[in-house]
This record gives C-alpha cells, structure tokens and sequence, in this order.
C-alpha cells in the first residue's frame, strides 16, 4: 500500500475566503505538524509568507503533482491551542469574513512575521552580591528605586520585567538606574510563574453588591452570563474585583474588556493596586513588542488578568475562567470596518464554548442585553444604591422656544449656573459636537460652505481658523466672506468652542475647561485635566462623548445637556436607544458624591415622548416599551441582519450593484429573506464616494446565514462590482 501523502491546510492573510494546500517539505518531521503551528510557504509570486495550519488531512481538490510543499514550520507547538484555532474559525464563518484574514487579526504584529515565540523571551531582574546587601533605605532620594529594591529582596527570585512593570508603572528608567549602581542585573531565562498578592478592598461590599456577586460566585464553574445592571457609581467593579480574587486563586485567568474612552490608566491602576499578579494590558496604543509580549503572557497563562479595548477579545487564555464586559451597550466593541466583529457578541460566544461566566456591566444596558434578559438567558443582576450613598439626579426639562438666549445658553441655564458656582460646586455642560460654528452661509446669495467630496457642512473650529469636515477630516482655510457675492457670512450652530467664548464672558471670574478631541490630542492631556476637576480648579467644564462617560467628578452639581434635539430625527432605528443611553451616561457624572445633583435639558421639542418617559419611567421602562415597538415591527433583536454596505464614486454604479447583488440573492434563498434596498447610509456621500446599503433581515437566523456564503462568491462576478467596494456587515450596529 503506497502511504497518502500529509495535505497541510493553511490559513494566509488575504481576501481570500478559503484554505491553501501545501505538502510538507522534505525536511519537515511529520510529529512536529499539528493544528495552529505558523509556517512559511510560498504564495502567488512571494517566495516566503507566514500562514497558520489549520488542519491536516490527506485529501486535496488539486492533484498532488500542483500543490507546493511549505518552506518551513515556525513554532515547535502551536501558536494557538484548539480551542482558540475552533473559535476563529467559528468567527470566520458567522462573520464570513476571510479566515485568513480573522486568523492574522487574533496575532499581534510581531508573530504575523517570521519570528520565533523564543525571541520574546522576557528579561527577568535580580540581585547582585551587592544589591542583596545594601539596605533600600540608603536609596531614599529615589524611592521608586528604594522599592523596587526593597521588592526584589523580599522575593528572592529573579523576578520577570513585566511584573515590575504591572507593580511600579513607568519603571524602566528605575530598573536602568539600580543596574547602573551595580544592584541588580538582567537575564533572559524563563520564569513560569508570578507570585500572588491580592490586596483587601477598602470597603465592604454593600447589600446589593454581595447578592450580585454571591449569585455569580455559586456559578463559577457554569456557562451562565450575567447582566450586572447598576447606575454608573453603584460599585459594579468592586464586583468584578471580588469574583476575580476567587478565580485568580483558583489559578485561573480573566479576561475584560473596557470601552475605548474607559481604558485609563486611573482604571488599569485601580486593577493594580487590588491585585499583585501578573497583568497583561491589550489595546492599540502599545508598543508592538509590548502588545506581543503581553499577549504571550495570556497564552501562557502567566497573566492571570488581561485588560484591553475591543481587540483584546482575540487575546488567547491558557486557563480562562472568566469573562467581563464592562458597559457592554457601547459602540466602540463592534469593529466598524474591515473585519466587522462584535467584541461583546465573541465574548459571550467564548465565555460559553470555554463554559464559564460571563458578566455584561452596564448603567444603560442595550435592548439585546435587555432582550436576553427577559428569556431568562442572562441572570438579572441589579445595583439598585448608589455605593456611596449618593442621590440619583433630579431632571428638569427646559422648554427654550422663543426663550433669551447667550448664544446656545439660555438665560434660564445661565442663572442656574450661576446659582451652583455661588454654592462653591462644579458644573458640567454637554455638548456632543466640536468647533464652533456648523454652518456658514451667506445670508444674501444662500451659498453654503460645504465639503464637497461630502456634500455636508464644514464646521468653523476658531482656535485653528480652519473650516474642517467631520466625515472625511479634509482641512480647509476659513473664509470670512462669500466667495460669490462678497458678503459677510453667517456663523449658525454651536459647537463646544463656542460655548466656552459664550461662557468666558458671562462667567470672566471662572475656570473652565474645554474637554473635546481638539483640547486632548496630546498625550497626557486628558489626564491633565481630570486632575484638574478632581482638585477642584476647573469650576464649569464643557465636554463632548469623551466627557460623557465612567468619570468621577463627586463635586458636580449641575449637568447641562445643551442640545438635546439631536437624534431625535434620525432614520437609525437604534437612534431613540443610543440617544436615551447618552442621556443617562451624561446624567450619571451629576451628583456623585454627597451632594444632590440636578440635570437640565435644553430642548426645542419638550412634547417629545422619549424625553418625557425616559424622565417619568426611568431607562428600564424605556426600553421595555422600545422594546414592543421592535417587536411590531419585527426589528433586532426580534429578527437577526445582515448589510450589504457598498460605495463607489458614482452612484448610479452603487445603485445598480446593490440591485443586482439582490436579485442575486433572491434567486438563492428563493424569496425567504427579507430584503430592503438599495438605501442611502446616514452620510450618504463620503470621501467622493456613494455610500448605499442592501439591508437583509430574517426571523430565522440560521436561514439568514445558510446562503450567504454562496452568496459571496458570486458578488464579486456580477456586472460592474469591479467599480465598487463592498463589504458584508452581520448584525450591524449603525446605518451610518
Ligand atoms: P462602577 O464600576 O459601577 O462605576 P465603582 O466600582 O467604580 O462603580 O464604584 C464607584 C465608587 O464607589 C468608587 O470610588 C469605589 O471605590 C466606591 N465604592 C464601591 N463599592 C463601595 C462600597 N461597598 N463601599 C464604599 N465605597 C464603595
Ligand atoms: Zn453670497
Ligand atoms: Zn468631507
């Protein structure tokens, strides 16, 4: 019998949507081939590209005599263990997106080349003869040197860099120093494990938070997810950090995930100081060394916690135990472009295939999480008090038609502002848009300063004197008059800039501060002015999103929503829900503390019902009403989605794809989806390009997805797809 030759299935980062066969080399050792090892093959014209085996087998659709063999075999076990390597794969196929391409996602940049894992081999610290003698206390002018000794003495053991990096942040120039006199040395050998310290919490759990975490702490070693629903500053992470000490202790590991806006280094330090362990940190602002580094240390299990932003989810874990998604309802978790992923939507998958907890944390949970809720999948878990005894916020609505105004300040808001600066506390107004004006035009001749690669308008940012365009980012110079007939031209609609010059002038004795993406862009900005609030400084702040979200300002008293009409109009059947979620976000920074907080609510529309339940009922009766109304009309989460998003430079091309992608699928599914289209995005033009979308909707999600893979590869036949840029978008998030 003649032996069947080994057939490698290999994973290579390209569009496209299948597997390549390779032979081995003659070299290669048949035992040191196995699922999830990196290879080198040749490819198209390249002689050397990485790829990922994902299966072995003997069979092959090509004839043996046409398949290459690999170069070489990378990793001597495999980059990703079973468990991972099946939920990519899992991944690819919900999302149909190109396994290759969801497979390189998952590897940070370091290990997508031909680098070994042993080249990452971290540097571990210990002392020398003389470090061992000399008493830290004789360092005292450099105390992080002083404690960093006095460290490495009491663990006897060469300790690994990273875990002095997770106790003593921003130690590197400390570590340099202690070598340089001769105190301590470094090496690269391979240490397994981190030492173990968790710290008491401060405080007692309160009732609320002992009934949540009992609940999920009796789980642990089940599938069950929970819904830890509690007002922002009602102690959801004290709970978090109470389960993590029993699963750490268990030798397990933890995974969570924050939200873009919530990865502070405050919050990665509050993990800190709670826990001695080994930390691995994940999000896109790392070094790629130390992004791969800590993933390492996931994969390894040596970081018993990983913290990260969206793309944290593809961390591999050695040893999961559990999963956290902290304020899960926000937008940042779904990937908007490329390889379109819901972080949240692959947590509660993996939480369940690897079958433990997962817990979704949130003041505004979304209507899916709500949904679930109410078919008993998740566990309802509530925060009703406030931890430290604080009073939810009173609201008032201010009705401002045909009212005096400061610019976009009424005069009603003006006195209330005043009246809380009297009393010695903090104010914070919110506005979600930059700049200082929305629209210039020309009164005379109607002319509009408008992108034209967008067909929007420019917004005027003054402290630049620039006109930019917020879809495309195009940079334009400011023009004070109408370039047809000379006038001067009108500034209409405000933005945060405007309300700071409006304020200055009405309050010349304050300090205020501007908190957008133009006055943060610097590193440590941010920081900068938290601080600032937190001391006391600053006595009004104006933020955009960025302010709206997980701080603590205990001394703000007054919460001024000054637009709160936007949104109300939209098309996006979600808008009513983010809008209500953006509107308890920004009501939850108001009394915080001790002090009773109020918000006013500047509004043209006062009449409007979402205003008045939301203020009536409160969130969790909005969104049960919400709810209903989806249920009528059949709308997530009552039915599953799918978008055909598709632009091109003329938008007769896009039209015309979309219509007959769609009549494509039609004659696949044989009628039994629901098809609408094509309609125009939100920002229907963006960049010069066309922007439509073919919206595919069904009840049954299984059938939804049975077709589209066949679907797929026949788009990229049809007349005229050439022209245009597509992409498939599962379960999206937003019609913009
Ligand atoms: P959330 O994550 O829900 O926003 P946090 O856990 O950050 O809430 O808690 C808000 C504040 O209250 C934090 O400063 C925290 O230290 C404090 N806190 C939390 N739980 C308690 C408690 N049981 N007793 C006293 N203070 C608490
Ligand atoms: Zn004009
Ligand atoms: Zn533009």
């Amino acid at each position: 019998m003649i032996a069947q030759p080994l057939i490698l299935r290999v994973a290579i980062a390209t569009p496209l949507r299948r597997l390549f066969d390779y032979l081995p080399a003659d070299t290669t050792e048949v035992k040191n081939l196995q699922p999830g090892i990196r290879v080198v093959v040749p490819f198209g014209r390249r002689k050397d590209i990485v790829g990922v085996v994902v299966s072995i087998g003997n069979k092959s659709e090509h004839p043996q005599h046409k398949l290459k063999k690999i170069n070489n075999i990378i990793d001597d076990e495999p980059i990703f263990n079973n468990r991972h390597l099946d939920l990519l794969i899992w991944a690819s196929n919900y999302y149909h997106y190109p396994i290759g391409e969801v497979i390189f996602t998952g590897l940070p940049s370091s290990l997508r080349k031909n680098n070994t894992i042993n080249e990452f081999n971290e540097q571990v610290w210990y002392l020398t003869e003389k470090g061992i003698a000399t008493d830290p206390n004789l360092i005292k002018k450099a105390p992080k040197q002083a404690q960093i000794l006095n460290y490495l003495q009491q663990r006897k053991t060469p300790v690994s860099e990273s875990e002095i990096k997770t106790i003593y942040d921003r130690s590197k120039q400390s570590l340099l120093a202690l070598k340089s006199k001769d105190l301590i040395q470094s090496g690269t050998e391979n240490i397994t494990d981190s030492v173990i310290k968790i710290n008491k919490s401060l405080f007692k759990l309160n009732k609320d938070q002992e009934y949540a975490s009992n609940q999920i702490l009796n789980r642990l070693e089940s599938d069950s997810v929970f819904l830890l629903d509690g007002l922002t500053g009602s102690g959801k992470t004290e709970v978090y950090m109470t389960l993590m000490e029993s699963v750490i202790k268990a030798g397990k590991q933890c995974l969570i995930l924050l939200p873009e806006i919530g990865l502070t280094p405050q919050q990665i330090q509050r993990f800190r100081d709670r826990f001695e362990v080994n930390i691995a940190i994940q999000h896109s602002g790392l070094s790629d060394a130390e992004r791969t580094q800590y993933w390492l240390n996931a994969r390894s299990g040596k970081a018993k916690i990983v913290i990260g932003t969206r793309s944290a989810i593809w961390t591999p874990l050695a040893n999961p135990g559990l999963y956290i998604i902290d304020e899960e309802h926000d937008l940042s978790y779904k990937q908007q472009d490329g390889f379109r992923y819901s972080a949240k939507d692959m947590l509660i998958t993996r939480a369940t295939r690897d079958r433990v907890p997962a817990i979704l944390g949130s003041a505004t949970p979304s209507l899916e999480t709500l949904y679930n809720v109410e078919k008993n999948r998740y566990k309802h878990l509530i925060l009703s008090t406030r931890a430290a005894n604080a009073k939810p916020p009173k609201f008032r609505l201010l009705d401002i038609r045909g009212k005096k105004m400061h610019g976009p300040l009424s005069q009603m808001l003006v006195d209330e502002i005043t009246m809380h600066l009297a009393n010695k506390n903090q104010v914070l107004l919110f506005l979600n848009r930059r700049g200082y004006a929305v629209h210039l035009y020309c009164h005379c001749c109607g002319w509009k300063a408008e992108c034209g690669r967008c067909e929007l308008p420019y917004t005027y940012h003054k402290a630049m004197n620039r006109l930019v365009c917020h879809h495309c980012d195009v940079i334009k110079p400011y023009v004070k008059n109408c370039p047809d007939c000379s006038e001067p031209l009108l500034l209409m609609g405000h933005g945060t800039e405007r309300i700071e010059e409006v304020l200055a002038t009405l309050f010349p004795k304050a300090t205020i501060s501007r908190i957008d993406r133009d006055t943060t862009r610097k590193k440590n900005a941010m920081r900068d002015y938290l601080e600032e609030i937190q001391s006391g400084k600053t006595d009004i702040m104006i933020g955009t999103q960025m302010l709206a979200k997980g701080h603590h300002f205990p001394n703000v008293t007054l919460t001024g929503i000054v637009d709160a009409d936007r949104g109300l109009f939209s098309t996006d059947f979600r808008a009513s829900e983010r809008l209500a979620q953006l509107f308890m976000q920004v009501s939850g920074r108001t009394g915080r503390g001790v002090k009773e907080g109020t918000v006013i609510v500047q509004t043209y529309n006062p009449e409007y019902p979402l205003f008045q339940q939301l203020i009536k009922d409160g969130y969790n009766n909005f969104c049960n009403s919400l709810l209903q109304e989806r249920n009528h009309s059949s709308l997530p989460p009552y039915s599953y989605m799918v978008f055909l998003r598709a632009e091109a430079n003329n938008v007769n091309d896009v039209k015309q794809f979309i219509n007959n992608a769609a009549m494509q699928l039609k004659q696949i599914t044989n009628n039994a989806l629901l098809l609408f289209g094509p309609i125009p995005a939100l920002i229907e033009k963006r960049s010069g390009r066309y922007r439509y979308q073919l919206i595919i909707q069904s009840s049954n999600r299984k059938a939804l997805h049975t077709h589209l893979d066949s679907w797929l590869e026949k788009l990229d036949h049809i007349r005229g797809s050439k022209k245009v840029r597509w992409s498939l978008d599962v379960d999206p998030q937003d019609m913009a």
